[in-house]
């Protein structure tokens, strides 16, 4: 049974609908992240998660009880935003055990919770400091650490990484996402950022113009996306302009070079126009057996370390392919034309 469950919530402000009919369920324990471009509604739906907006149609109910009209204070929700929202006169400690006052704790309850979060966000010598001593990444920690305290049933964090730089956004990635499973807390994420969503999360829900695409986790998003917006919002993909030729073999021309062997959806026949997606990693320098290939020029070599990312032109379009360093070889040049060979069976056929 779900925990946490959305139940076709739709949104308006005034005449603009800004989220249609969104069915979600989060089991307990769970870290679902919402991905989509900045105004799919992703922002609107959290808030009516927290209580913050009233929906115009739905039901919202969390552990079995409809909370859709209750108060954000009778819901036990925990919060998280990117701006850090400190309260800028109370000490670290004061602001991790706010929460905590406000319920009518005891000070020996709420010195000993607010030891245990300064434990577990690594920042155990900072209870005496005041927000602004403090850096962008320690203040987002004591934010989760005071949406935490509280012991919330549900964990909703809105773009909490946004406003980080990005080698700290890469390491609270995994700070958030093991404090998350240590305390087995019920979590959403939004983000508009597609690899934070595809690391951290055990399902991720994409999200375009205030309907959902998608829900899967981030392998099924990422491999077996259900549309064209989710193939191209998630990850990177090159995109070939393609006929179909002969669909019984599942062959396609690009550029006038035939290649076969794809899985061609069952609407298409000979003569129709598609597009066919390519993965950057589905594109390697050798073939193997059963691939197919086509000729491109380089005309951009990044080394990142242990990949490659080459840029080719084929006619009038751009490819990225991705391959793994090898010591033993080293990259091609710019200009050079090469072979670009594939698995059919990776290309999706749009
Ligand atoms: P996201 O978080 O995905 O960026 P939001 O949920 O914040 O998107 O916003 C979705 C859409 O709803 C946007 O077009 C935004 O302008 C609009 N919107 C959000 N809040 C309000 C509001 N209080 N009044 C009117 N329009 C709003
Ligand atoms: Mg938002």
């Amino acid at each position: 049974t779900p925990y946490l469950e959305i139940a076709g919530i739709s949104k308006s402000f005034g005449s603009t609908q800004v989220v249609r009919q969104a069915d979600i369920s989060v089991a307990r324990g769970e870290f679902v992240s919402f991905l989509g471009p900045s105004g799919c509604g992703k922002t609107t739906i959290l808030r009516m998660v927290g209580g913050f907006e009233t929906p115009s149609q739905g039901v919202i109910r969390i552990d079995g009880r409809d909370v859709t009209h209750l108060k954000p204070s009778q819901r036990n929700i925990g919060m998280v935003f990117q701006s850090y929202a400190l309260f800028p006169n109370l000490t670290v400690a004061g602001n991790i055990g706010f929460g905590l006052k406000v319920a009518g704790a005891s000070r020996g309850e709420i010195s000993s919770r607010v030891e245990e979060m300064l434990a577990l966000i690594k920042l155990p010598q900072l209870a005496d400091r005041y927000p602004w001593q403090l850096s962008g990444g320690q203040q987002q920690r004591v934010a989760l650490a005071r949406a935490i305290a509280p012991r919330p049933s549900v964990l909703l964090l809105d773009e909490p990484l946004s406003a980080l730089d990005a080698k700290i956004r890469v390491s609270l990635r995994e700070e958030i996402r093991a404090i998350q499973r240590e305390l087995g807390i019920t979590t959403i994420f939004v983000t508009h950022d597609q690899e934070e969503a595809l690391s951290m999360s055990d399902r991720v829900m994409v999200m375009n113009a205030g309907r959902i695409e998608q829900i899967g986790t981030p392998f099924e998003v990422y491999n077996r996306p259900a549309t064209a917006f989710v193939a191209s919002f998630v990850g990177t993909l090159s995109l070939l302009e393609a006929v179909v030729s002969d669909r019984a073999s599942g062959e396609v021309r690009v550029e006038g070079v035939p290649l076969a062997g794809l899985r061609i959806p069952e609407r298409l026949a000979n003569g129709d126009a598609v597009r066919l997606a390519l993965r950057p990693e589905s594109l390697r320098l050798d073939g193997r057996d059963g691939d197919q290939q086509f000729e491109a020029r380089v005309t951009v070599v990044d080394f990142l370390g242990s990949v490659i990312r080459i840029r080719l032109q084929l006619g009038g379009t751009r490819i990225s392919l991705d391959s793994f360093n090898d010591p033993t070889r080293p990259p091609p040049s710019v200009d050079e034309t090469m072979q670009v060979h594939f698995d059919p069976q990776s290309v999706l056929v749009l």
